[in-house]
């Protein structure tokens, strides 16, 4: 429909003044403004916004988005009135006036865009007010918040398809940046979408270099990282605790490097403050949970550091994202070790949910860990991961590719490793965590060595070929392989069922060499 087209590329130059779409957007808002149903799977800073804005715009009648993010409706808001775009917003944040004046313009044809939080629709006040005015189209942002098995599922977008039942002839647009094949899936199905189109953008992002490195004293290798690569830059250091979040905000500014916290155990004024400041600013570092991040719209963040492992390849590819949506080069750095294998195991084994949630949350654990430990390009292992085509080559942007990490046959450390917890287990009935298991390999007459009398175990001593941080990574590489796992709140050391082929030596264990640890980390800090 060129008509169409053209008032879509119209309205993408007078309203939002950019020069042409951008990979599938033009795809996408030519088939939803003449009406088709479309999921929608982009990147972080793909720029998924105008393909459900641009439909409103063009289309008559006022373009509905679902969105959780109820803290940013407001900036999104006031963003869009800034370029004459006639949008409103309803949540629990206002007061009943304000809510009547935004209802009140809906229903007189004057809105273009009215933001939604997914709780609202299951009141039958909203969908009562929703059928006496006339809608557009539905867009149901960050759809993946549907799916029951990701990380920030809301059991209130369960409900949204009923938008579908009740508004057959309004086109919905569903749109996420986190798409594995099994989300993309269920998006289709619990939305009630089955005849949606299904848009797919690339999930490269090669200005951002991905960087894991082994994790030594982290705070440190933090600074060390930030003042040779990034001083003076926008960041986001992602920690899996409030307290390492407030130790490590504390710890950047007392070194000079300008750190807010951000978590949920904040009062909403000082959250609300810090993300603004970040937003606006030049040059902030925020070290936040998880809780920070989604939907925030800032292009010029130069690096996403991760203190802590993610659950999941979704959840790094997520948060790494937010880096350099500006196309400048920017840099995703980890640091990794082998506590963080034993913590996350433990909390994925103690923790609640069903057997089958378990197993989920140990399948995505283990695809994060292959994506640590892997000796190939990191781009091609995330690319495939997402159902793309890997470069033939190395992408030459990601640690592997700059310094190729040297392999070895680790299969005669793999079978000492596990014979230590088999006698112990065997011989002795005990089970013992990686320190202890470490301390008698190498031979360490430490207090508990005695005091258990392990010394005198003939496999005492049997590792002194190896440093004890050799040791820490082929335990750490046991672990990520299968070949080792975790019990009980110590974290105590187990065989599984792979283990016995390497005892019987039916098969080797390629290990990656430990590298040796970044001068860097070394450097001058006070903590
Ligand atoms: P997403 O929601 O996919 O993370 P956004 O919709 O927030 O991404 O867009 C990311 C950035 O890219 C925004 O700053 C947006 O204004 C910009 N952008 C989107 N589409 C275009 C385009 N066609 N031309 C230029 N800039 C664009
Ligand atoms: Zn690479």
């Amino acid at each position: 429909m060129p008509v169409t087209d053209s008032e879509a590329l119209a309205t993408l130059h007078r309203v939002f003044g950019y020069e042409a779409f951008r990979g599938e957007q033009e795809a996408v808002i030519e088939h939803v403004v003449a009406g088709g149903d479309a999921v929608v799977l982009m990147p972080t800073g793909g720029g998924k916004s105008l393909c459900y804005q641009i439909p409103a715009l063009v289309r008559p009648g006022t373009g509905i988005v679902v969105s959780p993010l109820i803290a940013l409706m407001q900036d999104q808001v006031d963003a869009l009135r800034a370029l004459g775009v006639r949008a409103g917003f309803v949540n629990s944040t206002q007061d009943f006036d304000e809510r009547r004046v935004v209802e009140a313009e809906f229903l007189a044809g004057e809105l273009d865009l009215l933001y939604l939080a997914p709780e609202r629709l299951r009141l039958e006040g909203t969908l009562d007010l929703l059928s006496r005015g006339k809608i557009s189209v539905f867009a149901i942002d960050e759809a993946h918040c549907v799916s029951q098995w990701g990380h920030d599922f809301r059991p209130d977008y369960l409900a949204l398809s009923l938008l579908g039942e009740r508004w057959p002839d309004v086109p919905r647009i569903a749109l996420t940046a986190t798409a594995t094949h099994a989300t993309h899936q269920e998006i289709t199905h619990r939305l009630g979408m089955p005849e949606a189109r299904h848009f797919v953008a690339s999930f490269d992002r090669p200005n951002i270099q991905y960087r894991i490195v082994p994790k030594a004293d982290p705070k440190k290798q933090l600074l060390a990282f930030l003042r040779a690569e990034h001083p003076g830059d926008a960041g986001i250091v992602y920690c899996l605790s409030r307290n390492s979040v407030e130790k490590t905000a504390e710890f950047l500014s007392a070194n000079g490097v300008d750190a807010v916290p951000y978590h949920a155990g904040l009062d909403a004024r000082t959250r609300a403050a810090h993300q603004s400041r970040f937003l606006r600013e030049d040059g902030l570092v925020v070290v936040a949970t998880i809780a920070f991040g989604m939907g925030i719209d800032k292009p010029d963040v130069r690096f996403v550091a991760h203190l802590d492992l993610p659950k999941s390849v979704e959840g790094y590819y997520q948060e790494t994202g937010r880096a350099g949506r500006d196309g400048l080069p920017s840099t995703a750095w980890m640091a990794y070790g082998l506590n963080d294998v034993i913590q996350q195991r433990k909390l994925i084994q103690s923790g609640e949910g069903d057997e089958a949630f378990r197993r989920r949350a140990a399948a995505h654990l283990d695809s994060m860990l292959a994506l640590c430990e892997t000796a190939q390009c990191r781009r091609g292992q995330l690319l495939v991961y997402f159902g793309q085509e890997p470069g033939a080559a190395g992408c030459g942007n990601c640690d592997t590719c700059l310094t190729p990490p040297e392999t070895w046959d680790g299969t005669v450390a793999a079978q000492k490793v596990l014979s230590t917890v088999v006698r112990l287990q065997r011989e002795r009935g005990q089970k013992f965590g990686a320190v202890q298991i470490i301390d008698i390999l190498l031979g360490k007459r430490t207090a508990k060595v005695i005091q258990f009398d392990h010394d005198q175990l003939s496999v005492f001593g049997i590792g002194e070929d190896l440093t004890e941080g050799e040791w820490r990574g082929v335990v750490r590489q046991l672990l990520a392989q299968g070949l080792l796992t975790v019990e009980g709140e110590y974290g105590t050391l187990t065989l599984t069922e792979a283990s016995g082929s390497v005892l019987r030596r039916e098969r080797e264990v390629p290990l990656r060499k430990e590298p040796k640890r970044p001068a860097a980390a070394k450097s001058g800090a006070s903590s």
